[in-house]
């Protein structure tokens, strides 16, 4: 199928995907506290690279998209020193709401976010590599504990794609001395297309 049209077909189907979320409140993928939308996920939907966060923030809450605060401004820099361009990948969180307090996701919203939209995104996309950003993202995606500290950057295989654990953006802006370590994970991704 020629690229225009598989990717108006991708996003027709993401798009009947988040139909019945969106009247929010009414969705199981609603955290009730200081959520007002759900961050579906934004890019190309036919993209070789899907990202999944944790969760939106505030900003993102406002907004609507994902990773457009400081998180997203510091994944912006790193996409760009990689020579990605943000609008060719695909970028999605786990938990479609805002937790109150941003506080970390809970199991079952993990659970609920993975089986009800993550996993049908994913197999729409079909990408060929996913990275997670965070260890909130490789657990609720893999349902397996690791160490994120051990594992980042090392390819590991789910399902028929390669993925990629990252650090979460937010732990590199606490912790600056991981910075190069973050980009050097993050220009992994070419090598492995
Ligand atoms: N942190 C996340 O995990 N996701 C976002 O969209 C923003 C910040």
């Amino acid at each position: 199928m020629k690229t225009e049209n598989k990717k108006l077909e991708k996003e027709l189907l993401l798009n009947k995907l988040y139909a019945p979320h969106r009247d929010f409140k009414n969705s199981p993928l609603f955290i009730p506290g200081e959520c007002t939308s759900i961050v579906f996920g934004e890019g190309n939907p036919d993209a070789e690279i899907l990202f999944i966060g944790e969760a939106p923030g505030k900003m993102e809450d406002l907004e609507g998209r994902p990773f457009v605060g400081q998180s997203g401004r510091l994944l912006n820099r790193a996409l760009e020193l990689a020579e990605l361009k943000r609008e060719e990948v695909y970028i999605t969180n786990i938990v479609k709401c805002r937790p109150p307090n941003n506080r970390t996701p809970l199991p079952n919203e993990l659970a609920v976010g993975r089986d009800l939209l993550l996993l049908d995104q994913i197999q729409i996309i079909s990408p060929r590599i996913i990275c997670t950003l965070g260890s909130a993202a490789l657990a609720g995606l893999t349902q397996k504990s690791y160490s994120i500290a051990k594992i980042h950057g090392s390819p590991l295989s789910f399902l028929d794609y390669i993925l990629l654990p990252l650090y979460h953006p937010a732990y590199i802006l606490r912790n600056r001395s991981e910075a190069p370590n973050f980009l050097a994970d993050i220009k992994k991704i070419k090598i492995l297309l």
